[in-house]
């Protein structure tokens, strides 16, 4: 979710997220902010301190309230990052005006190659240190294990289905295109069709016992690709 007053800013940051694969939405002003994120569950919020109304600092303590998203907090002035901090307002990192859209994206990318300690909409198993586990409703993912379950029942998944399942749930809520879950699973150099993805997920959905037209695990983003979701 991006949040920015200045609408031609916006506009260019949300394009550089969506051309990396992020579903994302433009809200343009605090109080919009706040509410927009308890209903929509953005995994990460790109915030300017500025906005009309309820200012970046506010938003960003309520968000704290009721998410544990990432928070990348843009501010005008480098002074006011330190300022940002000694507030201790719980943002995860800091942008300065003028900021690339590329570095944006490349920070956005680097913290959600993080995991979060303790995990928000998904599990991570903490027995052992390093096992990920991703539990979405009644399907459990087991990176670590490779096992998948669903109501408790293991379905059997070929190698690549695995590694098609694994991808999405590892990145809840990101809208992959064909070819980047492509690129994922068979690597950036592959040549082929990009339907074949579809194949392997019309696999994996049937096991799963999911209904294209009923998701409840795997839904398709119209001449796009696919999300995991809803995650419930
Ligand atoms: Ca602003």
């Amino acid at each position: 979710m991006v949040v920015e007053d200045e609408e031609a800013l916006a506009r260019l940051a949300a394009s550089y997220l969506q051309r990396d694969g992020f579903d994302v939405e433009i809200v343009g002003d605090g109080d919009s902010a706040v509410e927009r994120a308890r209903a929509w569950e953005p995994d990460v919020v790109v915030l300017d301190l500025g906005l009309p109304g309820m200012d970046g600092v506010e938003v960003c303590r309520s968000l704290r309230t009721f998410t544990d998203c990432y928070v990348v907090m843009v501010t005008a002035r480098v002074e006011e990052v330190d300022r940002l901090i000694g507030l201790a307002v719980g943002a995860d990192d800091y942008l300065t005006k003028p900021f690339s859209p590329r570095e944006l994206v490349a920070r956005v990318q680097a913290m959600l190659r993080r995991p979060r300690a303790g995990g928000a909409a998904t599990g991570f198993d903490t027995g052992e240190p390093g096992h990920e586990v991703r539990v979405v409703g009644t399907l459990r993912v087991d990176i670590t294990a490779r096992e998948v379950l669903v109501g408790g029942e293991t379905v059997d998944l070929t190698r690549t289905e695995f590694d098609v399942l694994a991808a999405l749930v590892s990145h809840p809520r990101r809208a992959w295109s064909r070819a980047r879950l492509t690129a994922e699973v068979w690597g950036e150099g592959w040549v082929g069709d990009p339907h074949l993805v579809d194949v392997h997920l019309a696999n994996v959905r049937r096991k799963l016992g999911d209904d294209a037209s009923a998701p409840r695990f795997i839904q398709t983003v119209r001449g796009y690709g696919y999300r995991l979701g809803p995650c419930t």
